[in-house]
């Protein structure tokens, strides 16, 4: 499959500092901030600063070195946030069934409250 990153979309624009964000961790290949309209008391976006459509993309074409680091990331902000304990949900939307409305990677860290059963019936 061909991917096609597009890079006016609005995590790209953050990675370039063109808008702000209220990150949480970053690091040499991943950066972690709140989402605007936060879901959850803790819901947390971590995205890899490589230009990545969702995650089938990335599993194929990123280095070994960014994704050991996004893998870290991710799991450093279920501590930094408090989420081990009572636990947490990562979820990463891809595509039109998936519902993503961001074009680049991206996986949201949820918790501080119980969340429910995973998905809804499907309508
Ligand atoms: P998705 O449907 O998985 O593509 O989710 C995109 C997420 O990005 C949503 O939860 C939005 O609230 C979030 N979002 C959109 N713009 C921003 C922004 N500027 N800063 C932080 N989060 C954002």
């Amino acid at each position: 499959m061909a991917y096609h990153y597009d890079d006016q979309n609005i995590f790209a624009k953050i990675l370039r500092g063109e808008i702000p964000n209220d990150t949480v961790l970053e690091t040499e290949h991943s950066l972690a901030f709140r989402d605007i309209q936060p879901q959850a008391p803790v819901h947390v976006l971590v995205i890899p600063k490589g230009p990545y459509v969702c995650y089938d993309h990335f599993a194929q074409a990123a280095s070994d070195a960014e994704i050991a680091d996004f893998t870290r990331t991710i799991g450093a902000v279920c501590e930094s946030e408090g989420l081990q304990e009572n636990g947490y949900r990562i979820i990463s939307n891809a595509g039109e069934a998936g519902v993503q409305e961001v074009p680049h990677l991206h996986i949201h860290v949820l918790g501080g409250r119980g969340l429910g059963r995973m998905l809804e019936p499907a309508r």
